[in-house]
């Protein structure tokens, strides 16, 4: 007699994740175009995983509010139940969340990954033949942007002009020695050794397994020495004293090897967040991971999505030590909610980088493969069809049904 397993969650025993063959995923929806994209990136999840391990293995989706969808209702825009299922179950992934205006409510987004310290936000930008980009060689954008998603402007401490907080504050920088005008509003910038020697080490330890062959430290220490500056200096700390015999730093390099990298060594560089956004558009084949404080990642991982097309196919995760939290770059587009019109392409890429994530390389490898075949047939959505010569127009539905066609 046929048996059938029960769903199981992900467990974590001595610093390994175990995922069982039958697992539980949970899933937000999302706001304004979230419903269009993750319905269309679970057909698409669901058909690789299903092609990739000829059934044998299985995602078992469990939806959990936030948003839009939660306030209606619980009134609630984060619910508790969310917050604990999504711990229990380590692995979720998310449509993006409009962040409610007025009340003094906090980003949506921003609160998830400070509650599950989720402190490395990935990004992974790369090419993808036949899209249109603004630039003359979009093939030679090959980057992981690892930014630190915790601290610095992020974290939350602002006050308002013409309050009792902000009047202290700068009776306070008075007595420091600092002027500010009383006309100001204050936003405090804090930067850590702890949160950034962890981001810059889950950098390096991408580098080391994916044999990439350097990892960049952008800040803008030369005007922040203390935040900014403390950042690449700590990234480099963090290369000598836990990296001595997989890296070396860009000084070495030109001092001891003449400019030529000793076999399978990484090159840790140093560059300032300005000048980084011109070597990206003019040299960006000398790049490939970067570690970056909240805000210069924040900006540069835009930029560098245009450069190979758009926000439409830009992919992100937020990683902390347990939770992992995957969603697509962009936010809820909301003048296409519900049209069916998006491009799913961010959200299904996410998956792809989940199921990565969870040892399930083959399924994301094969959804790869047909993303690059629905691109190359020119059947796209309405971001890249406006872009292309002689492409057919598809929507959301339509385009997560041409890649799993190509996938067969
Ligand atoms: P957005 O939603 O990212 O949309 C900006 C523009 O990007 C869209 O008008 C569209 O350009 C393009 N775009 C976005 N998603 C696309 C897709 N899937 N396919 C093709 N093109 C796409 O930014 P926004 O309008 O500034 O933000 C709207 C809401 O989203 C805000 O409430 C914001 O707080 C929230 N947000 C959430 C997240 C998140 O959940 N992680 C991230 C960012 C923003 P065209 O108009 O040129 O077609």
């Amino acid at each position: 007699m046929k048996t059938t397993t029960e769903a199981q969650k992900i467990i974590h025993k001595d610093g390994k994740m175990i995922v069982p063959n039958k697992v539980l995923i949970p899933f937000i929806e999302g706001d304004g175009t979230g419903p269009d994209i993750w319905h269309a990136t679970k057909n698409v999840v669901d058909a690789a995983v299903k092609i990739a391990f000829n059934g044998e293995k299985e995602i078992s989706w469990v939806e959990v509010l936030a948003g839009q969808k939660a306030f209606d209702s619980t009134k609630d825009w984060l619910p508790k139940q969310t917050i604990e299922k999504i711990k229990d179950l380590k692995v979720a992934i998310k449509g993006p969340l409009s962040t409610p205006t007025g009340g003094g409510i906090r980003s949506l987004n921003v609160t998830l990954r400070q509650i599950f310290d989720l402190y490395a936000c990935v990004r992974p930008v790369r090419y993808f033949d036949g899209v249109s980009s603004p630039v003359k060689k979009p093939e030679l954008v090959d980057l992981i942007i690892f930014r630190e998603n915790i601290e610095d402007v992020y974290s939350g401490i602002e006050f308002k002009k013409d309050t009792k907080e902000v009047e202290s504050l700068i009776a306070f920088l008075k007595t420091l020695g600092h002027s500010v005008r009383s006309d100001s509003g204050i936003g405090i910038k804090p930067i850590s050794e702890f949160c950034s020697k962890r981001l810059v080490r889950k950098a390096i330890q991408y580098a080391i397994q994916n044999k990439k062959p350097s990892v960049t430290l952008v800040h803008k220490g030369n005007i922040q020495k203390f935040t900014e500056g403390a950042f690449c200096e700590w990234g480099y700390e963090v290369a000598n004293e836990e990296f001595p015999v997989e890296t070396i730093s860009e000084k070495e390099l030109y001092d001891k090897h003449n400019g030529k990298v000793p076999s399978g060594k990484i090159v840790i560089k140093d560059r300032i967040a300005d000048n980084m956004f011109q070597q990206l558009l003019i040299r960006p084949d000398e790049y490939s991971v970067i570690a970056t404080t909240n805000l210069n990642g924040d900006y540069l991982s835009d930029a560098c999505a245009a450069q190979v097309g758009g926000l439409g196919i830009a992919p992100g995760a937020n990683i902390g030590d347990e939770v992992a939290v995957f969603e697509a770059t962009h936010g809820t587009a909301p003048k296409y909610a519900n049209q069916d019109k998006v491009n799913p392409g961010s959200m299904i890429l996410s998956a792809v980088m989940m199921l990565d994530h969870m040892g399930w390389t083959k399924a994301g490898e094969l959804i790869v493969k047909a993303f690059e075949k629905t691109i190359m047939q020119k059947r796209v959505t309405y971001d890249l069809e406006r872009q292309m010569t002689g492409a057919t127009l598809l929507k959301t539905s339509q385009f997560a049904d041409a890649i799993i066609e190509n996938m067969k």
